[in-house]
């Protein structure tokens, strides 16, 4: 059995293989320590079972989320599928019988640099989009942000941001569906929103963090989203984007991530003092739309941790303290979901993509 994890967000460090057994860890972030996500690549033989054993899953950022999860894996790197995966308290177990002699393993669907790249150049040929590149990340990546919409009686400015955190690729595969549904011509809501506002998307906000195979930081071990009060250098990603919003002004904000532990969707507002009535019936509004077309979709768990502080440094705070306006964050499942037809694992690549088109309808009716 050979295991490697050289490219687009690879991320496992072997300790040993014996025969049809692997022991692995998953790599903490670039400058950090956070670590949860991983993406490796098996060459072994097809029709046997192996054991690979993620010996410090038990230390990972959010050791809840191994209970009751199971790893994706892929023999094409398109078709993705749930494999036996089991959680002793130290170590996260996969024990697969492969089909073919190359399968990759992943925490979530990896969603590439090359498919983002591929997808924004298809953005750029539609008429209705422009592609800026804003800035640039610490090792030299690009950041792209597309505007979509802004005629003439465009009044309304919309900011949708993805993928803060590197290691949440659900966050992107929602935008790309989002995306493609706002480009369609043939879509009257994407029509009728574009003709009221302007719309600013940064699919992802974290490309150094992403290709690094990182959980949640950029390349300098900062955690995004909690550096919106005061962005330092090593986060040039926030303090574009910040400055971006300051001089567009905004009317509705949306920020896209992932959750390790909840196999449902859920939405997280500002803390309450940042939110105003107004935006708090909006954001309301937005999540009960939401909530009549998924079942996947419930209320914010009452045991996660109270909205921290007023000035956490999360986009969601920092957005509704200073423009008073809705602000929501988006929270997606690792763990497999239950769609509404009883479909399983209704949530992974296309589902997102499905639930990013939903989210274009709920923003019409409240704009
Ligand atoms: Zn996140």
């Amino acid at each position: 059995m050979q295991i490697d994890t050289n490219f687009d967000a690879g991320n496992i460090i072997v300790e040993d293989i014996t025969d049809q057994t692997a022991v692995l860890s998953i790599r903490p972030d670039s400058n950090a320590k956070f670590y949860q996500w991983f993406y490796f690549r098996v060459i072994g033989t097809p029709g046997v079972t192996r054991t690979l054993r993620i010996a410090n899953a038990g230390s990972a950022s959010y050791p809840s989320a191994w209970p009751g999860y199971e790893a994706l894996a892929s023999h094409s790197e398109h078709d993705w599928f749930r494999v036996p995966t089991r959680y002793d308290g130290t170590n996260l177990i996969i024990e697969h019988q492969a089909a073919e002699k190359t399968t990759s393993y992943a925490f979530f669907v990896p969603y590439s640099a090359e498919r983002r790249e591929r997808f924004l150049k298809e953005c750029e040929a539609s008429p209705l989009v422009g592609r800026q590149q804003i800035g640039m990340t610490l090792q030299g990546r690009p950041l792209d942000l597309l505007v979509v919409g802004g005629g003439n009686q465009a009044s309304k400015i919309v900011w949708i941001v993805a993928r803060q955190h590197a290691g949440e690729p659900m966050a992107e595969w929602c935008m790309e569906g989002l995306i493609r549904r706002l480009l369609d011509p043939g879509e009257d809501v994407a029509q009728q929103l574009i003709n009221k506002a302007t719309l600013y998307l940064v699919p992802n906000m974290n490309p150094d963090g992403s290709t690094g195979g990182n959980l949640r930081a950029n390349a300098a071990g900062v955690d995004l989203n909690r550096a919106w009060n005061d962005p330092q250098q090593n986060a040039p990603e926030v303090v574009v984007v910040r400055q971006l919003i300051g001089e567009t002004g905004v009317d509705f904000f949306l920020d896209v991530h992932g959750d390790e532990e909840r196999p449902f969707i859920w939405l997280v507002g500002p803390h309450p003092t940042n939110v105003t009535p107004e935006s708090d019936r909006a954001q309301q509004a937005f999540e009960r739309m939401l909530a009549e077309q998924y079942v996947e979709l419930q209320p914010r768990p009452e045991t996660s941790p109270a909205p921290s502080r007023p000035d956490s440094g999360m986009s969601v705070d920092y957005v509704a303290a200073n423009f008073h306006c809705p602000a929501l964050i988006i929270e997606l499942p690792f763990k497999a979901t239950t769609g509404a037809s009883g479909q399983r694992d209704s949530l992974l690549a296309s589902g997102c993509m499905n639930f990013g088109r939903s989210c274009l309808e709920a923003l019409n009716t409240l704009m």
